[in-house]
């Protein structure tokens, strides 16, 4: 059988897919076979003139990620992301019920938002430039080595090539079809909510603002900061709705969806243009009860996807990915065997707390916030919001989990 080697094969170059491969050869060093295989092309930069529209899918990359990726070379191109100093989350009466600032632990930003095309791109040219192959195809199935006499997992890609590695890394997102081949149990709720993103035109300029209301009716409405667009304020919306309004809310003539925003943040921020079509993307709770098999570990959304209300999705990925280096370099075996059964149980006892603690967040918030018909609940999350939010120890605690 005719196939190609590899110590670490990541599969799905997406940031979070990228990410991991970057740490695997940083932790391993340059004598390490590392790949990713990724069924689409790479964002094409060549053809990002400073006037290329921003996509409207943007992260907010939290402060720990950033230095990080910082750490292992990984540049951001400053025309495609803006930084958060501060964040102001409003109840459903409108009223601000919890504010939180970088400055409450003497630091200068929480985050960065970074276009998703950006973000992809700079850590897998990082990658690339440490030394990371990248490998063009679609993984359809995975085997065990142990059938051909190999301490290796076998990828077959949808071309019939064979990629054997000491360990795969599966990070193919929420719709994975590898994490289904590697046989891990999955449990997944699909939330009664699409995410709807746009990047609007302000009439003033947002200071580095995050924004979001948990209107009324359930929905939950995020504005981020992003850089500014024909020189004029602008910011990325995240809007999560029920499927039917957030078809319409794709489907409207911008001075209508202008007017719906505006309507759903009481007027706090005055909106002024739509800056292309805005996309829908439906929301998922899904996770991975033991992310590490044989030879084989999921990450990403892959692994954990999340309600996007707190921005964590890519960052709880991309601590994924830290977590890896962290093992791999602090390990002497890892360098012979990245994929040996020790490494990958820590590597699951390690994510397993941070990870569920970040989805019932998550998923806490969105219960207690989607319930029109229990108003009373929702008045109940605004009191104890804006009575926690009081306490200076509890917004450093914000900021300081925030940043992570
Ligand atoms: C509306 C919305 C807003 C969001 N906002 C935020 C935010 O502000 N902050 C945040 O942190 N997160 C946010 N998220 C979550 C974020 O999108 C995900 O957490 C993130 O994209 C996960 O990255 P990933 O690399 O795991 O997966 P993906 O980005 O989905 O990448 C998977 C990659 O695998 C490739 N692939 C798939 N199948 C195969 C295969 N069989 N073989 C080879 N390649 C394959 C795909 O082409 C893709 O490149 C948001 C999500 C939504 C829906």
């Amino acid at each position: 059988m005719n196939t190609t080697s590899f110590d670490v094969l990541v599969a799905g170059g997406g940031p979070v897919g990228w990410a991991c491969a970057l740490a695997a050869r940083c932790a391993l060093g340059n004598a390490s076979r590392v790949a990713v295989v990724e069924r689409d092309a790479l964002p094409d930069a060549k053809s990002w003139t400073a006037d290329k529209p921003l996509s409207a899918r943007v992260y907010t990359v939290a402060a720990g990620n950033l230095s990080w990726l910082a750490g292992q070379e990984v540049a951001f191109d400053p025309a495609r992301c803006a930084a958060v100093s501060e964040m102001r989350v409003h109840g459903r009466n409108g009223a601000e019920s919890l504010h939180i600032r970088a400055a409450d632990t003497g630091e200068d930003e929480l985050a960065h938002v970074i276009e998703h095309e950006a973000l992809t791109l700079a850590i897998a040219r990082a990658a690339v430039q440490a030394g990371v192959l990248l490998v063009r195809g679609e993984g359809v199935d995975l085997y065990d080595g142990g059938d051909i006499g190999v301490e290796a997992k076998l990828l077959e890609l949808a071309d019939r090539n064979l990629l054997q590695a000491r360990v795969v890394v599966v990070a193919d997102g929420v719709q994975s079809r590898l994490r289904d081949a590697a046989g891990l149990m999955t449990s997944h709720h699909a939330y009664p909510q699409h995410g709807v993103v746009a990047n609007l035109i302000a009439g003033s300029a947002h200071r580095g603002t995050a924004a979001q209301w948990f209107v009324p009716d359930g929905s939950i409405l995020a504005l981020l900061p992003l850089p500014d667009i024909a020189g004029a304020p602008a910011v990325s919306m995240v809007w999560s709705t029920d499927p039917r309004r957030a078809a319409a809310l794709c489907a409207m003539a911008d001075d209508e969806l202008l007017r719906a925003i505006n309507a759903a943040c009481g007027g706090t921020v005055r909106l002024r243009a739509v800056a292309g079509k805005p996309r829908s993307f439906p929301l998922n709770l899904l996770r991975v009860g033991n992310p590490a098999g044989k030879r084989v570990l999921v990450v990403g959304d892959a692994a954990h996807a999340m309600h996007p209300l707190a921005g964590q999705g890519v960052n709880v990925g991309l601590a994924d990915a830290r977590c890896l280096f962290d093992l791999w370099r602090g390990v002497a075996m890892a360098a012979d065997d990245p994929g040996h059964p020790l490494l990958l149980g820590r590597y699951r006892r390690h994510r397993y707390g941070p990870t569920l603690a970040m989805q019932m967040t998550t998923d806490g918030l969105f219960r207690l916030y989607n319930q029109p018909e229990h108003p009373w609940l929702m008045a109940a999350g605004d009191a104890g919001m804006r009575l926690f939010g009081r306490v200076p120890a509890f917004r450093r605690t914000l900021s300081t989990a925030a940043m992570q």
